[in-house]
């Protein structure tokens, strides 16, 4: 038997953002300011709300308790999360807390998170990785509309995360016959988005990777990713090449596909100041990442990998 769990209610295309109807006293929480998330707010057509935003990039568990203890008694009729993964992995937690529902409508795309049951809070100062059902969203609300003045370089990084972790997710042994179908849907929606210039259909595409990958994996190139992203390398820039080169190691039927993908959008080559040995052992425990790859992974493969991605032998 599989599970697979995605939002009950999902709204996307042209015009969602507007055309969906949003309960009334319903908290909105961003970490927007206040001439942003107006402009938002505007575009909604919500009315009678709370706003809270005062959420922190990268926040903790005490945003999601700041957001409570001023909330409780105010008993908002549901939780809207609008904005990035902050905003909504402050309401993932604290929805469920209140015994509310949430709505979660992210402002920038690629990760998928508005689809998934994962939630990245800190704890005493460390990020954890959180994976649990009650984080679902019960309705997903996915708009290109948001797209407009992001800058650039963050798009690209977005789109080639978004591409990862469909792909990953393909490859995961983790996957089922369903999670499969939606990486393949989400990496030939990406792949046409992005060799004929069609951004405007990169939301829905990561939109379907979060529901793909987020029932299974992500893989060995996610885990490679990690000893660049410790060297403040952005997390869609890393895979450009770790997702590469880990097509490669596992023979993927996207190998060819995904080059072909980080060649039209442009990436640099990847340096690591780490020791290759060391980044390697630390790898190595990323046992998350690494045991749902389609073939074991050694501490030298692992090398092997970081050396290409250094000489750019993708
Ligand atoms: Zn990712």
């Amino acid at each position: 038997m599989y599970t697979v769990r995605i939002p009950s209610t999902i709204k996307f295309g042209e015009n969602a953002l507007g055309e969906t109807e949003y309960p009334k006293n319903a908290l909105v929480v961003t970490t927007a300011t206040p001439k942003l998330s107006g402009k938002w707010l505007d575009k909604m057509g919500i009315q009678d709300y709370m706003l809270f935003d005062k959420v922190t990039p990268e926040p903790s568990i005490d945003d999601v308790k700041a957001v409570m203890s001023e909330y409780k008694d105010k008993n908002p009729s549901v939780l809207i999360g609008l904005g990035g993964g902050s905003s909504m992995d402050v309401v993932k937690y604290a929805a469920p807390e209140l015994g509310k529902k949430k709505i979660l409508i992210p402002t920038t795309y690629g990760t998928g998170a508005e689809m998934t049951t994962y939630c990245v809070l800190k704890f005493e100062g460390k990020k954890k990785l959180l994976r649990e059902d009650k984080f679902l969203a019960d309705m997903a609300v996915v708009d290109s509309y948001f797209m407009d003045g992001t800058p650039e370089q963050i798009i690209k990084n977005s789109v080639c995360d978004a591409c990862a972790q469909a792909t990953e997710g393909y490859d995961s042994k983790l996957g089922n016959d369903l999670t499969r179908a939606l990486c393949k849907q989400a990496f030939d929606v990406l792949y046409d988005a992005i060799m004929n210039d069609k951004p405007e259909n990169y939301p829905y595409g990561s939109m379907l990777s979060g529901m793909g990958f987020g029932n299974c994996s992500t893989t060995l190139g996610h885990a490679l990713s990690y000893a660049f992203s410790n060297e403040g390398v952005p997390h869609g820039y890393s895979l450009s090449s770790c997702t590469t080169v880990a097509h490669k190691f596992n023979k993927s039927i996207f190998y060819e596909k995904f080059k072909d993908v980080i060649e039209k959008l442009g990436f640099d080559k990847l340096d690591l100041k780490a020791n290759v040995s060391e980044a390697a052992d630390t790898i190595m425990t990323d046992r998350g990442h690494l045991d749902p790859n389609p073939i074991p992974v050694s501490k030298e493969d692992i090398m092997k990998c970081l050396n290409d991605i250094k000489a750019r032998n993708l």
